[in-house]
């Protein structure tokens, strides 16, 4: 093996860690969402994910390089830790996925280039501009006329998440449309000549917009309403960096890392609240182990709010569980036991542990796997024969919004409001 950097040398441990125990049984491949969704093509699997990665030590040892492509087989992976709930042996394909990014984006131990330039893209705009996509300013216009308290050490963090969905819609259908090929070329550009971000804004589905714009509303009405005292950065509020630490760019999200949680002490946060699950579970879960001070309490919006405060209804109702909530660290169900509180919520068979993912990751890297999932999620939820599919996640709705009967937790919940009821009759 020629001379690699200790770096590299930690990777390829951390994915020996990850693949050895694996006694190729198969159970992951039986739950993971892209395996089917992809046409059965192994390597777009949980199990075929594992077998790339021991194929990967292989080449290392024998050849001292891998050549084998792998980008594929990684990239597609949701990281919706499926596969893990059901391993005998306690291999996380998800995790061996993003060890396979970060291999790749390290380039060292790779014979080619293997770094997907719609992710080399996301993560250039993120650190120059604060946001996937270079329209962070636009995604405060939600707050306009809005009052928050500039001296509450409570902030209000969207993350920008809502606001994106807007952008992904339409970037997806270029996707989808267009081809793989297209979309690389012009991330491509877009990576080279970053400032035509400022045009990005053209890209958003106004329809769209609206609506995400009155989930955040709804959220801050929510929150008011219950007397809770917060602010809000605006402009200034960046993206959490999800997408860069997803993505297997490591050395930059400990750069993000830092930067963010700065931020969070220059402005005297103590209290982070959180309206998305990808966001709640990378300040709660992942952020912390990246810097050393990381001293903030994180919650989820819901947690703010009383069960007391909302009028039960004769209502029966399906709930879509975020897989970044229900399997990641401790699992977390507050939503669930919210709307449970208020109606009759019939779940999908793929539920809890087994929870299907609705395919929103992979959107804008692998539009057609991406609706080939959302699809399927759809015709699971659908299969409870109930009104109304509710979701608690921005990339979720926005994937599964297939017809009326899907909506976002935070309008359900204000129209069932005590006082609002109140106000209606
Ligand atoms: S379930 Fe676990 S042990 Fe079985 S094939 Fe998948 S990773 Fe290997
Ligand atoms: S994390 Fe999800 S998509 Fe990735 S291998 Fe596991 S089950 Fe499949």
């Amino acid at each position: 093996m020629t001379e690699k950097s200790e770096y590299s040398l930690k990777l390829l441990e951390k994915l020996e860690d990850e693949v050895n125990s694996c006694i190729n049984c198969g159970f992951c491949e039986s739950v993971c969402p892209t395996l089917p969704s992809s046409g059965f093509i192994s390597s777009i699997g949980a199990r075929g994910r594992v077998d790339v990665g021991k194929e990967m030590i292989r080449e290392i040892k024998g050849k001292g390089v891998i050549e084998l492509k792998v980008d594929e087989s990684f990239y597609s992976c949701l990281d919706c830790y499926a596969c893990l709930q059901v391993c005998p042996a306690g291999v996380n394909a998800g995790k061996v996925s993003e060890i396979g990014k970060e291999i790749i984006t390290s380039g060292e131990l790779t014979i080619e280039d293997q770094k997907n330039p719609i992710a080399n893209m996301i993560v250039e705009l993120t650190m120059k501009y604060r946001n996937p996509l270079g329209i962070r300013e636009v995604c405060a216009g939600w707050s306009a006329g809005l009052q928050f308290e500039s001296e509450s050490t409570n902030l209000l963090y969207t993350g920008n998440m809502y606001q994106m969905m807007a952008y992904n819609e339409t970037l997806g259908k270029i996707e989808k449309s267009m081809g793989d090929a297209f979309s690389k070329n012009m991330a491509r550009y877009l990576t080279k000549h970053s400032g035509l971000s400022k045009y990005m804004k053209y890209f958003r589905n106004k329809k769209t917009e609206r609506e995400m714009n009155s989930y955040l509303k709804n959220i801050y009405s929510l929150l008011k309403d219950s007397g809770i005292k917060f602010t809000y950065l605006h402009e200034e509020e960046p993206y959490p960096g999800t997408f860069i630490h997803d993505l297997g760019y490591e050395k930059e999200f400990s750069e993000y890392a830092k930067y963010l949680c700065d931020l969070f002490h220059e402005r005297k946060v103590k209290t982070i609240i959180t309206v998305d699950p990808h966001t709640y579970d990378l300040l709660k879960n992942t952020l912390p182990s990246y810097v050393t001070d990381f001293d903030f309490k994180v919650i989820y919006y819901l947690d703010l709010l009383e069960e007391n405060d909302f009028q039960r209804t004769s209502d029966n109702i399906t709930y879509h569980e975020p897989c970044h909530l229900v399997l990641r660290g401790e699992g977390y169900n507050r939503p669930k036991k919210l709307l449970e509180s208020i109606a009759k919520v019939s779940m999908p068979y793929r539920s809890g542990k087994k929870v299907f993912c609705c395919g929103g990751p992979d959107e804008l890297l692998y539009g057609k796997l991406s609706s080939n999932i959302s699809e399927e999620r759809f015709r699971q939820l659908k299969e409870t024969g109930t009104e109304k599919i509710i979701t608690a996640c921005p990339i979720c709705l926005s994937n599964l919004n297939k017809d009326d009967s899907v909506e976002d937790i935070s309008s359900y919940l204000i129209n069932r409001r005590k006082d609002n009821l109140k106000e209606v009759q």
